[in-house]
């Protein structure tokens, strides 16, 4: 099973960003109010995100850290539907094999109570030990690939895995402004974004995020027809020297790179006579299930539309009438 694990950890674990996706993603899953995510040397020598969701009880501690071991699929049903945001069972296992893991959690609202337990390479402790915690749960992920050196061979520098990081953190933030983030690196708070769904609160995050220039020169929109909405901030090409990669899609709350989508959005831009530009935006739609079958692939950020021309016409006629009124 430790190879199985090791192996499976190819497919989820590339780096320090994608352990930082799925415990972000399992602490949003536990409806937590408020995710840390601390990390060292770029993640490479610590990663630990520390949440306020239900927390893990004692007997399902080492169950969690087993592989298939979810506790998010109660039916069929489930795996079609997009609830949750992890359902493999998979991630903590294939973590662990690669890394000193430690989970500490407790259920309870006492904070003298709770439990942990360590798994080093995927020699799991048997113990599970008494440890004093807050409601929630903290993940510590140390030494990624210490035994597995080939991969670690393929970390780059501090640098550009902290800024992979650093992305994934800005993705997941955008994903959820109704909880409070922070994130610090080498004992630095590098951000600290308080949890609100009013406007300005939002558009706080979006500066603390994608910097103040972007809403400088964006345009806030919020359009909504049958059971599609569309609501966020599209840059418009003036002065600003736009930021190729400051594009971000959110489909009933996930991130999303679809060729679909992008398209939409391109050529709306183009037609609005930005030509040559390229789009910048942050924009969330939302699909009433039952007006369109939305299904997000768990890692790989596709989703697909079983109605792909009517998601792309809404897309499309809401960006151009909305860049159309802006256009001086
Ligand atoms: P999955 O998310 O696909 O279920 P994981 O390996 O990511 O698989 O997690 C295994 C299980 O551990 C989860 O199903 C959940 O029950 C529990 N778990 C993991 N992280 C947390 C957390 N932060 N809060 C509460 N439970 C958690
Ligand atoms: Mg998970």
């Amino acid at each position: 099973p430790r190879l199985a694990n090791q192996i499976a950890a190819g497919e989820v674990v590339e780096r320090p960003a994608s352990v930082v996706k799925e415990l972000v993603e399992n602490a949003i899953d536990a409806g937590s109010t408020r995710i840390e995510v601390e990390l060292e040397a770029g993640g490479a020598r610590l990663i630990r995100v520390r949440d306020d969701g239900s927390g893990i009880a004692e007997d399902d501690l080492p169950l969690a850290l087993s592989r298939h071991a979810t506790s998010k699929i109660a039916s069929l049903e489930d795996l079609e539907g997009v609830a949750s945001l992890g359902f493999r069972g998979e991630a903590l296992a294939s973590i662990s094999s690669v890394s000193r893991l430690e989970l500490v959690a407790n259920v309870d609202d006492d904070p003298r109570s709770g439990w942990r337990v360590v798994a080093e390479g995927r020699q799991m402790e048997p113990r599970v030990s008494p440890a004093p915690h807050p409601r929630g749960t903290s993940v510590t992920v140390r030494d990624l690939f210490f035994n597995t050196p080939a991969r670690r061979k393929f970390l780059r520098t501090e640098k550009t895995e902290y800024g992979h990081v650093e992305e994934t953190f800005r993705r997941l933030a955008l994903s959820r402004f109704d909880i409070a983030w922070v994130l610090r690196h080498n004992q630095k708070t590098v951000q600290q974004l308080p949890a609100g769904d009013d406007p300005a609160r939002r558009e706080r995050r979006i500066a603390a995020l994608l910097g103040k220039g972007f809403l400088d020169n964006a345009l806030h929109l919020d359009l909504a027809v049958g059971g599609l909405r569309l609501w966020g901030w599209v840059g418009l090409p003036t002065h600003s020297r736009a930021q190729a990669d400051q594009q971000y899609f959110f489909v009933n709350g996930r991130v999303v790179r679809d060729r679909l989508v992008a398209h939409a959005i391109r050529q709306a831009y183009r037609d609005v006579l930005f030509h040559g530009r390229h789009p910048v935006f942050v924009l969330y739609l939302e699909v009433d299930p039952m007006v369109v079958d939305v299904n997000v692939h768990p890692t790989k950020h596709e989703v697909r539309f079983r109605d792909g021309r009517l998601v792309h016409d809404f897309l499309f006629s809401s960006l151009h009438r909305a860049l159309a009124e802006a256009r001086p």
